[in-house]
């Protein structure tokens, strides 16, 4: 170089301009000029810059240096923001060629420092002008050896293959935001794909994720999901170009607390970019890219309508790099839809719990409400509760009290007024019964739930339930247990309520007999169900003998003791379930005894089985026993029983008056007649004494 002259050189750079010239129409064009420009200076090497005055962002755009190494070829592509290259200022923004030397005194420190640490002994910058926009980009010359430096001749020089060269960075630039263009459309058309045809949130987000980073180029992406009850970002998906990520879908949650960089970036709901070298990069920020070794981040806020959704991390680990404004446009634009896919599947994961909720509820309330038996109201809800956590019904336990004790639920047992044994409550049905709230426990493969069924103070019942892992309740499941558990106490006092007033409504309250309009309901009954049959039937009216003298004696509530008496020996002499005693009023009683005639009843068997076949329902079964022997019975028993708040010898008498079907003819009113005429004879006749009408 030294011996070259200066009409050497300018023949030199008239060459060169020609040759770049020639390459404008290539896409080489930058690389072109890199070299020409350095082989026109002999410098070391050559750097183009594009620069954009928008995002006032530098592009490396190429690169020709004597020796080119992986380094120098992976720099192409990076991007400066022009603020943190101050070196760059009087070129881009003065339009002004500097040169440059390690040993010139007006050299800002910085810079010299930046030129010693990777070699470099001078430099020459030099703008490149495009008709009238100004700057768009600079030539950076560099040179390494010793006693090279810049002069302004140089410079001179270089300005002449700036013009071409400006057309070549304005050329490379628009080339670029092209297929920027073209990228960054593509990528949008694939995310909205990325929504409407995957399954799950999981799928689209790993799908988002992974157009993102090849759209802006990041080796990485990552998709969190806000969690409000948490207060933390959970990872929901990730792409990772090479290998390891730096999160794990599902698994890793971040405390907001713990990242109050990412807390900020939520709150704004604006993209924030970061880069490892920012001076004011917040610790949290600092300590988790140097952790994961990442060079550059973009963090795009999913917030839709003030709801925070999510974060979508772009992650650089190659090198350090600023996102142009178009970039950072197509990462929100992408974020957007992440946002909108989170709130999807929130607003899907909620509408699908709260309709199965709903329809268990209502299903559940339909029976119990509709129900007044324990049978069905038990059943529905083992039924509902079986569904809801897919478990078969047997899985379902359900224990009612009885007293101070708990019986095992069965059907069809508590409705014939039976029960189990009690059983002995394990300690989680103790505390659940005790709390008056699910008492739940974790076994090592799986989780057991109790529901009291809650009302006013006390658990009118228990459900079981075992469930193999711990998410099956969470707190929507067991508030609807809850409920459930409430609504089942509700429905079984109902139940029980229900059939106190049921059998109220039919009872003698004192006597525990039933009362009389019930007595001419199960007449009417039976009388109809003898004649479909073709059976007997036989009515017994009792009447207590002298009772009005009794009661003068011994006062009227000895009376109703006695009373109480006669109706313990009716309700004990009869067939259990099949006859029917009854107060019929005062002092006087009422048996009605089906399929029974006047006398012993074998013939009966023999049509009642001839009947049979032809007929529905059951009929009564043959009573061995005529009506005329019950009734003597009857009458011997109270004759004979001690009783109640009276000495031993006192003893009353009953008379009684029967009347048969057939024989006595028609209703049960007339039939009620025959037996009171009966009754009538058997006083007149003196009483303690058994008569049949018609005899
Ligand atoms: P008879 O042998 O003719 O039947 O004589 P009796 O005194 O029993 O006469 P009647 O059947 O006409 O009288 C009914 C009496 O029964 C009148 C009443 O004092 C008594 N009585 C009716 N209902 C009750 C009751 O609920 N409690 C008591 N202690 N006495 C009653
Ligand atoms: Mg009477
Ligand atoms: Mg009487």
């Amino acid at each position: 170089m030294s011996t070259s002259t200066r009409s050497e050189r300018l023949r030199l750079a008239v060459a060169a301009g020609a040759e770049i010239s020639r390459a404008l129409a290539g896409d080489d064009a930058p690389q072109v000029i890199a070299r020409c420009v350095a082989e026109a200076l002999d410098a070391w090497r050559c750097d183009l810059w594009e620069y954009d005055a928008e995002a006032r962002t530098l592009t490396a755009t190429a690169r020709w240096s004597m020796e080119m190494t992986e380094a120098d070829r992976a720099w192409v592509g990076s991007v400066a923001a022009l603020a943190e290259r101050p070196g760059y200022a009087p070129i881009i923004e003065d339009g002004r060629c500097v040169a440059s030397a390690v040993d010139d005194p007006d050299l800002h420190p910085s810079d010299r420092a930046a030129m010693l640490a990777s070699g470099e002994v001078a430099s020459l910058m030099v703008p490149l002008h495009y008709q009238d926009r100004g700057v768009v980009g600079c030539l950076r010359l560099v040179d390494k050896r010793e006693d090279r430096r810049f002069t302004a001749e140089d410079c001179e020089l270089v300005t002449l293959l700036a013009r071409p060269a400006a057309v070549a960075a304005r050329n490379a630039r628009l080339f670029r935001l092209q297929e920027q263009q073209n990228r960054h459309l593509a990528s949008l058309l694939d995310t909205a794909r990325a929504i409407t045809s995957s399954v799950t949130l999981e799928d689209s987000l790993a799908r988002i994720c992974r157009t993102a980073a090849e759209a802006l180029q990041t080796g990485q992406c990552v998709a969190y999901e806000y969690d409000a009850e948490l207060d933390a970002v959970v990872c929901r998906a990730s792409y990772a170009a090479g290998g390891r990520s730096r999160a794990v879908a599902g698994a890793d949650v971040y405390a907001l607390d713990d990242y109050p960089t990412d807390r900020v970036i939520l709150e704004r709901g604006d993209v924030a970019q970061e880069r490892i070298s920012d001076v004011d990069l917040p610790d949290d920020s600092r300590a988790w890219m140097e952790q994961w070794g990442e060079k550059a981040c973009l963090h795009v806020p999913l917030v839709v309508e003030g709801e925070r959704l999510g974060l979508l991390v772009l992650a650089e680990s190659e090198r350090e790099r600023v996102f142009s404004p178009a970039e950072v446009e197509l990462a929100r634009a992408i974020g957007e839809q992440a946002a909108v896919a989170i709130r999807h599947a929130r607003l899907y994961r909620r509408g699908e719990r709260q309709n199965e909720r709903f329809a268990a509820l209502l299903e559940t309330s339909r029976v119990l409400v509709s129900s007044l038996d324990v049978d069905a109201v038990l059943g529905g809800v083992r039924r509902e509760v079986a569904g809801l956590f897919s478990v078969p019904g047997d899985d379902v336990t359900l224990l009612l009290r009885r007293g101070e004790a708990f019986v095992p639920f069965e059907p069809g047992l508590h409705a014939a007024g039976a029960d189990r044994p009690a059983v002995e409550l394990d300690e989680l049905e103790r505390r659940a019964v005790e709390d008056l709230v699910p008492a739940l426990a974790d076994g090592h493969d799986s989780v057991r739930i109790v529901v009291p069924f809650v009302a006013g103070a006390t658990a009118e019942g228990l459900l079981g339930l075992r469930a193999s892992h711990g998410d099956t309740f969470g707190d929507d499941e067991l508030e609807l247990l809850q409920v459930l558990g409430s609504q089942a106490a509700a429905a079984l006092a109902n139940a029980a309520l229900y059939r106190k007033l049921e059998r109220q409504a039919i009872t003698d309250g004192l006597t525990g007999l039933y009362n009389h309009r019930y007595f001419y309901e199960r007449l009417n009954q039976e009388i109809a169900r003898a004649q479909r049959y073709g059976l007997p039937l036989s009515l017994l009216m009792i009447d207590i003998d002298d009772f009005k003298h009794f009661n003068d004696r011994f006062g009227h509530p000895v009376g109703d003791l006695v009373l109480v008496e006669v109706g313990h020996i009716l309700a004990t002499d009869i067939r259990a379930g099949i006859d029917v005693a009854a107060r019929y009023g005062g002092e006087e009683f009422a048996v009605v005894l089906p399929n029974t005639a006047r006398d012993g009843a074998q013939a009966v068997g023999t049509r009642l089985a001839r009947q049979l076949s032809e007929l529905p329902g059951e009929p009564p079964p043959a009573n061995d026993e005529g009506a005329l022997d019950v009734g003597e019975r009857i009458r011997a028993t109270v004759a004979d029983s001690a009783l109640p708040g009276v000495d031993p010898d006192t003893h009353i008498t009953v008379s009684i008056g029967v009347a048969c079907l057939p024989g006595a003819a028609g209703g049960p009113g007339e039939l009620v007649r025959s037996a009171d005429k009966a009754l009538y004879l058997a006083k007149r006749l003196g009483k303690n004494r058994v008569e049949v009408f018609g005899d």
